[in-house]
């Protein structure tokens, strides 16, 4: 009976918010298995996107609590490294469950903060779902390896083991999806979690935690605390943090990788990203021009695997008053709002900034073929709405290309052939993802053997790896040599001891001391 409670468990609505000496909620910590308030006196507001009020505010945890946060996660590793990976199976197996249970809960929480839509954010908690489901086979992903007789009586064999409390930093786009690349790999593989979610959407992370909680994670297995840069510089300096995972920004994440490493951390750093879409004349037209709209559009841009940049090659450049007009007919509206097609964007900064690149693209002589900005959305004239904006005539050289916009923007360049799109790709610095839309194996062949990017769809506009794969993101988008989830997730994660073993009969008993090398 208890288990089917835990099994069927809803998350109630008052777990991770509570009123804290004002009528604005405040998002608490989590730490030693306790949701608690922060004593902070700096806080940080948070907004709905859509129409710009505040619905919660988020602390900027003291020094004291980081420090609780992380001597929590010492501790609980001691047990923790020690529990049977079958026990930790079974948490994951009754995680996953819960997250399913409450899919709808959780996306509401998305939309609520994040602004992307509600059906978006469905598929936001079911991608970070599916390497839930991946670490529940933990029991064949940690195997080690064995060779037995390498000499006489001798054998060797390895065991996969954690590396102590590891930690997460996340970033706004995904508030599901990208903390789950996180902790439950970590944890799985028997290590502890600091976790910082995204200072601008934390609610999601909250009620994962609560849910982890419920599927029967020791306290202590994961602590979560907020803020901005005392906490990012807390996670790469303490001394028991022997991993850092960060995914968001360049600026934060080269600045991540290059503290993180220098104190001796594993880092693995998933960065920013400027995803070509290469068109071929022999493309499937209707197809193309569907995909390129839905990746370049959905999620108002906010993905790091939009296709944000369209190579239209030889004839296809034909294509591009009808690619206009399918993005024109999108709706721009609230995401929790029946049909909306293209939320807000995060914040009004960053409304500003993408406003401020379309208008570098037009100065510099881009062709604006369709404009967003002035997009109104009727009862949420408040929010941060940018509609889908397309720059056609774009070179190489402008900002609005050399940038990376996160924003329902498409830039638009053209190419006479294969050869000089490839070597297009190949000359921005990002190497996160790409696609080529044609019905020609062979020139599928050519692009996806010449491009240098870590993730490429051959029709496919946005190929993330399912999670028996890796993210690999490569070049600009990436430090690191170990890349999130899949079997690299697994390296990163674990560390390897190597035993030797020599059981000899009684009668091949050493006789004299053996002085030089064993060959
Ligand atoms: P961000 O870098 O602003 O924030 C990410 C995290 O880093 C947050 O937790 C934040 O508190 C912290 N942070 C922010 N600025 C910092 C600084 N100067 N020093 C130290 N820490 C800092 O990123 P964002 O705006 O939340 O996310 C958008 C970015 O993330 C885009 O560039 C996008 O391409 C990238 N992204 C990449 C991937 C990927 O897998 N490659 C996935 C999602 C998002």
């Amino acid at each position: 009976a208890i288990a089917r409670t835990v099994w069927r468990k809803k998350i109630p609505h008052h777990v991770c918010r509570m009123s804290y000496s004002s009528t604005v909620p405040t998002t608490k910590l989590f730490i030693d298995g306790k949701f608690v308030d922060s004593q902070t006196s700096e806080w940080l507001e948070i907004h709905n996107p859509a129409t710009n009020e505040v619905i919660s505010r988020v602390p900027k945890a003291t020094q004291a609590e980081m420090l609780a946060a992380a001597d929590s996660c010492s501790r609980a590793y001691a047990s923790w490294s020690e529990t049977s990976v079958l026990s930790r199976q079974q948490i994951f197996l009754r995680y996953q469950q819960l997250i399913k249970d409450n899919i709808k809960e959780l996306a509401k929480s998305i939309t609520l903060e994040q602004g992307k839509t509600l059906a978006d954010a469905e598929g936001d908690v079911f991608r970070g779902l599916q390497v839930v489901e991946h670490c529940c086979s933990i029991t064949s992903l940690m195997l080690g390896e064995t060779l037995p007789s390498i000499t006489k009586d001798m054998d060797t064999y390895t065991y996969r083991l954690p590396i102590g409390v590891c930690a997460g930093i996340a970033p706004f786009n995904f508030p599901a999806m990208i903390p789950l690349w996180m902790f439950p790999m970590g944890m799985v593989c028997g290590n502890t979690y600091l976790m910082k979610p995204s200072e601008r959407v934390p609610g999601c992370t909250m009620l994962l935690a609560r849910l982890l909680q419920d599927a029967g994670a020791p306290d202590g297995t994961l602590n979560i605390i907020h803020g901005q840069h005392d906490a990012v510089n807390f996670i790469c300096e303490h001394p028991s943090i022997k991993a850092i995972s960060f995914v968001g920004s360049n600026q934060a994440g080269e600045y991540i990788y290059e503290q993180g490493s220098k104190n001796g951390k594993r880092v693995q750093s998933n960065m920013g990203a400027k995803n070509h879409g290469v068109v071929m004349p022999d493309a499937n037209k209707e197809n193309t021009l569907n995909q390129l709209v839905g990746a370049a559009f959905g999620a108002a841009g906010q993905r790091c695997m939009a296709l944000s940049t369209a190579i239209l090659v030889g004839e296809s450049r034909d294509w591009l008053p009808e690619l206009v007009d399918r993005a024109r007919n999108l709706r721009v509206n609230a995401g929790d709002q029946p049909g909306a097609d293209v939320g807000p964007l995060i914040s009004p900064e960053a409304k500003t900034r993408v406003n401020g690149l379309i208008q570098s693209g037009v100065d510099e002589g881009a062709k604006l073929l369709l404009d967003g900005r002035s997009v109104r959305v009727k009862g949420y004239e408040n929010g941060n709405f940018v509609g889908p904006t397309i720059l056609g005539n774009v070179t190489t050289d402008m900002k609005c290309y050399t940038e990376e916009i996160f924003g329902p923007v498409l830039v638009v360049l053209e190419a006479e052939s294969l050869d000089e799109a490839i070597s297009m790709v190949n000359n921005n610095p990002y190497g996160n993802g790409t696609a080529i839309f044609t019905t020609n194996g062979a020139t599928a062949r050519k692009y996806t053997n010449e491009v240098d990017v870590g993730q490429i769809g051959v029709n496919v506009p946005i190929p993330v790896p399912l999670p028996m794969f890796s993210f690999t993101g490569s070049r600009g988008s990436f430090r690191g040599d170990t890349n999130f989830y899949g079997k690299q997730g697994i390296q990163f994660y674990t560390q390897i001891k190597t035993i030797t073993s020599q059981w000899k009969a009684e009668d091949a008993t050493l006789k004299t001391p053996a002085v030089t090398m064993p060959t």
